[in-house]
């Protein structure tokens, strides 16, 4: 494991410690969130304890876990069976939890579906409702074969996929490159997307400087601090997440590198078999720097009772969850 010595949003070393947690790998626990967690502990980190805090930036207010994985770990936890035959048991224990769901007819959740056919159309509708240019090369990061470009494809746009994994889907006529080399050799791009890709990334603002293309557009979407598996967590457990953005820090990974918000605001999508608060932003590449505009300090009982508890006693309040701070 490795351990974070600054934020990977804003580089800040001032945190404060949300929640730690001794993690321990016992073969007998059979929760979704445990059976991958095991398997991270055994295959991935290769121990069988290991103590896990969550800090928030006082900065951004970004989230991240610490330790985190280091670079062998990164690539023995995505090794395609290992990691999907692990996410594929996971789920198929959380779908036992939802009415009329099994494993089985997992692809058929109504949820999944409304997911699969609407995901990108809201993909196309946001951009088309934020960048007035015509399309002519987009690269989707993270997009497995190419599943979010259907609708851009339509407007005969040519679009580029990167992924470490392969997915099912293939869509015909999507470009897909091997790596982030051979990606930049198609560059400069009109639109960059990304959606649920950087809340992978260990040192995510490293990764934007070294990896991310020349765009003029880019189209991130990242499940918010708010998603509701973190609202399960009271405390910090292993999983592929090691990023919890939040708007201003999201706001603050764009604009320290020339990008202008055009747009951002956090809703609920349909995302698997989950309704997840997704975090939607559409940045423009500028010439000059970017003002950063400063955080909005949390609110007061955020502040004072953290975002877990805050949330908590909201709901159990008012029977809904808390609006969002920007
Ligand atoms: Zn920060």
């Amino acid at each position: 494991m490795l351990n974070m010595r600054h934020c990977p949003v804003c580089r800040s070393r001032d945190f404060s410690e949300m929640r730690s947690s001794i993690r321990k790998y016992d073969p007998l626990f059979s929760s979704a969130e445990s059976t991958r967690e095991n398997w991270i502990l055994e295959h991935v980190v290769r121990k069988t304890e290991l103590e896990l805090r969550l800090l928030m930036c006082k900065k951004c207010t970004h989230i991240f876990t610490n330790p985190t994985f280091s670079g062998d770990e990164i690539s023995r936890m995505y090794n395609y069976t290992g990691y999907h035959e692990t996410i594929a048991r996971a789920r198929q224990i959380t779908a036992r939890t939802y009415p009329s769901a099994t494993y089985d007819d997992y692809r058929d959740h109504p949820l999944n579906r409304e997911s699969l056919r609407y995901r990108p159309v809201f993909i196309h509708s946001q951009v088309k409702a934020h960048v007035p240019e015509s399309l002519k090369k987009i690269a989707d990061i993270g997009g497995g074969e190419g599943i979010n470009l259907g609708k851009f494809q339509e407007d005969k746009t040519t679009c580029y996929v990167l992924d470490v994994a392969d997915g099912p889907q293939k869509i015909a006529g999507v470009i897909k490159t091997k790596n982030y080399d051979e990606l930049k050799r198609h560059a400069p791009f009109d639109l960059l997307i990304s959606t649920h890709t950087l809340e992978h990334i260990v040192d995510v603002g490293d990764f934007m400087d070294q990896h991310i293309p020349l765009s003029d557009y880019f189209y991130c979407e990242v499940p918010s601090q708010y998603a509701i598996r973190y609202l399960k967590l009271r405390q910090p457990f292993l999983n592929e997440h090691v990023n919890y953005f939040s708007m201003p820090s999201l706001r603050v990974l764009f604009e320290s590198r020339g990008f202008q918000t055009l747009h951002i605001r956090v809703t609920y999508l349909p995302y698997q078999i989950f309704r997840m608060p997704v975090i939607v932003g559409i940045f423009k590449k500028t010439d000059g720097a970017v003002k950063i505009r400063k955080s909005r300090r949390l609110p007061f009982l955020v502040r004072e009772l953290g975002i877990l508890s805050y949330i908590q006693i909201y709901r159990r309040l008012t029977g809904r969850y808390p609006p969002f701070p920007d």
